[in-house]
């Protein structure tokens, strides 16, 4: 059917000028385009080990039950993650995904008399939610591809309602230092909410990772989001969390919907929460392919973004999508990340060592000729 655009003037302003998000690309998607198989991806900072076993053991156990409602509370995941970050349970929220928590702030506390303050390259969710919901977005030029604190904390104005900060960031990789983070968080008014999106904290080095949940006690004004996306391989079942002051959670509870997570998301993430050894083969798995994946760039004359988290951007020297499309068509998916106003980079998730490999190998192959 052709597109009408009958249909603009309806819109509200705010979705008017949204631009979708782009994920990366589905294997599927490409199977069927190219008629490849074999396909290697590394666009969408996956865990290359899968889920944890114990995970999907919960997920088989919990099958009989599926004609009943969830735990429209997730009382069970609530209580596995209060005692393993010594929280309240008061203090969380559940999301279908962290995205969703990142949502439901902006439907909780944005109109369109508001400014959102994030930074140039960062995640790309944060200027979608803020628009959806008719608030303005102030962008920061960013710091060697960080945020720049001092920049944002100066934007700040009575206008404003939230700041995200993406710790490390996505897509550059970039983290900033724990007493830094700590000092903006201090400085901020009353009035303005700050996010701080650790969706790759398991990650960090922990010798440089913030103390976030602890901060808490002192800035009511602050919210953590994590992911079971990330390190805990539950990409597909959409599962996220935020740890903030009840007060905040409380509201984030009034506008969720009833039961926004499923019964097999809510049994997984329980059980994946406790399976310390998966997450330390992941981390391990991470940081030596991250050096695999960095000594390749060196021997390709490329230089990349330091990066904390489970993914690398690559500056490639030419135009970062029609390197992406060659790589395509050797049956290797990555992130061209040109609308995050860097053309000429390629995000590659970290995966395991053959995977990295075959990245590399058609990275050098594509450079000799595009
Ligand atoms: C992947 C990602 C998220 C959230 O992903 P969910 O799957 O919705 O939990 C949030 N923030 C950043 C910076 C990310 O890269």
């Amino acid at each position: 059917m052709n597109i009408t655009d009958n249909f603009y003037s309806l819109a509200t302003p705010g979705v008017q000028r949204l631009v979708p998000y782009t994920p990366g690309k589905p294997i599927e998607e490409l199977e069927r385009e190219l008629g490849l198989s074999d396909i290697v991806k590394l666009a969408s900072n996956e865990n290359p080990l899968g889920p944890s076993p114990m995970a999907l053991a919960a997920i088989n156990a919990t099958l009989p039950d599926l004609a009943r409602y969830p735990d429209g509370n997730g009382f069970k995941l609530k209580r596995a993650l209060a005692e393993k970050f010594s929280v309240e349970m008061s203090q969380i929220t559940l999301g279908n995904g962290s995205n969703e928590i990142l949502e439901l702030l902006a439907r909780a506390f944005l109109t369109s008399t508001h400014e959102v303050i994030f930074s140039q390259h960062a995640f790309a969710v944060y200027p979608i939610v803020t628009q959806a919901v008719g608030a303005t977005g102030v962008v920061i030029p960013a710091r060697a591809y960080g945020h720049d604190l001092d920049a944002m904390l100066a934007a700040v104005n009575d206008k404003t309602r939230l700041v995200f900060i993406a710790n490390p960031n996505n897509p550059t990789g970039t983290l900033l230092a724990s007493d830094e983070l700590r000092r903006f968080i201090a400085a901020l008014p009353s009035h303005v909410l700050c996010v701080l999106d650790e969706a790759y904290y398991e990650f960090i080095d922990p010798k440089s990772r913030a103390d976030s949940i602890a901060w808490l006690v002192d800035h009511p004004n602050l919210i953590v989001t994590r992911t079971f996306s990330k390190a805990y391989g539950l990409a597909g079942l959409r599962v996220g969390y935020s740890f903030s002051n009840p007060g905040i959670a409380d509201f984030l509870n009034r506008v969720r919907q009833p039961f926004n997570n499923n019964m097999l998301a809510l049994a997984a993430a329980e059980a994946a929460l406790a399976d310390h050894e998966h997450l330390q083969r992941t981390i391990a798995i991470n940081n030596d392919g991250m050096q695999q994946l960095i000594d390749g760039f060196r021997q390709l004359e490329l230089e990349w973004i330091p990066s904390a988290g489970n993914f690398v951007s690559v500056d490639v020297k030419r135009s970062g999508e029609a390197v992406y499309q060659a790589l395509l068509q050797k049956g290797v998916i990555v992130r061209p990340v040109a609308n995050y106003e860097m053309p000429d980079y390629l995000r590659i998730s970290i995966g395991t060592p053959a995977e990295n490999s075959r990245c590399l190998e058609a990275l050098k192959a594509v450079l000799a000729d595009v």
